[in-house]
């Protein structure tokens, strides 16, 4: 067996420390060595999802609507109301006439129909800006 002497056992000690350090500033920059896992990366809503819901709030609606009276329905015809808006911007949602409150759940309703519920997605030609 070799003999070491002090000179080359410091060395080599010397050589073993900073070989730590680089190691521990290494995994330090990577990060510590442990996975980050990023706060709110939940997946966004799918599609489906998304449909699902608004078959739920549809299907809701239609709930309160079952029984509104021919009348009722010729009012909702005059105003042109529609279950689904086809503006980009307008739905009963900002429209200063709905009752967001008005039923528990997901369908308001409306200052202009004495019966029945609204779909929050609807639209009528009444629709006015909040
Ligand atoms: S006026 Fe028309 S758009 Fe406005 S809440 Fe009533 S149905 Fe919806």
């Amino acid at each position: 067996m070799q003999k070491t002497n002090r000179r080359a056992f410091l060395s080599k000690a010397g050589l073993l420390g900073i070989g730590a350090l680089s190691g521990a500033a290494l995994l330090q920059a990577c990060g510590g060595g442990e996975a980050k896992i990023e706060e709110n990366s939940s997946p966004a809503p799918s599609p489906m999802a998304a449909s699902e819901e608004a078959e739920a709030v549809a299907a809701d609606c239609a709930r309160h609507n079952a029984k509104l009276s021919e009348s009722d329905l010729e009012v909702r015809k005059s105003i042109g109301y529609l279950e689904q808006s086809e503006m980009a911007d307008q739905n009963c949602q900002n429209c200063r006439f709905y009752l967001a409150d008005k039923f528990d759940g997901d369908c308001g309703g409306c200052q202009l129909f004495v019966n029945g519920s609204v779909n929050p997605d609807a639209w009528c030609k009444s629709w006015a800006a909040k």
